[in-house]
């Protein structure tokens, strides 16, 4: 869970982070608008920038240059996420994840009602 220090690790912060990019992607949709797309764009590239730890962000930045994110649909950002995130693993020195258990890993927010509590109307059904 979430700790209560007043300060929080790069490896919580990391942990928090991606909790949040995963499910945002976990419920992006499968057609998503023009919008929806340039927004996504616009996230990931404030992350390369704004992101609370430099040499993350600039670490981060590195990788996005080389491969921009796929945007196009559900399917393509779930793996686009997952491959930034193994990217940055393999400069830590962590193991790579199998992409292809995204999708058991991360499902949506868990939400009262159908569409309530969630962006991008609701979680996709599984
Ligand atoms: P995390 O990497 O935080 O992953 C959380 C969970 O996600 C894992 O337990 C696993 O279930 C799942 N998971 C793992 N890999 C994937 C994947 N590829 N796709 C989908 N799910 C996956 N830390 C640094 O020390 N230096 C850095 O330069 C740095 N840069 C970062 C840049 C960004 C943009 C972000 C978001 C984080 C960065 N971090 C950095 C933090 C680092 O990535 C980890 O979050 C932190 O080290 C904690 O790691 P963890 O082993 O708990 O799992």
């Amino acid at each position: 869970g979430i700790s209560a220090e007043k300060y929080v690790s790069r490896e919580e912060l990391g942990r928090a982070t991606w909790l949040l990019l995963h499910t945002l992607a976990a419920q992006y949709p499968d057609r998503p608008s023009k919008q929806q797309k340039k927004d996504v764009t616009t996230l990931v590239d404030l992350m390369t920038r704004v992101y609370p730890c430099g040499e993350c962000a600039e670490g981060f930045q590195a990788i996005v240059r080389d491969n921009a994110p796929s945007t196009g649909s559900g399917a393509q950002l779930r793996l686009w996420m997952c491959e930034a995130h193994n990217a940055v693993n393999q400069s830590l020195g962590k193991p790579e994840f199998n992409c292809n258990f995204v999708d058991a890993r991360w499902g949506g927010v868990e939400c009262e009602g159908e569409t309530a509590c969630s962006l991008f109307g609701g979680p996709r059904k599984r």
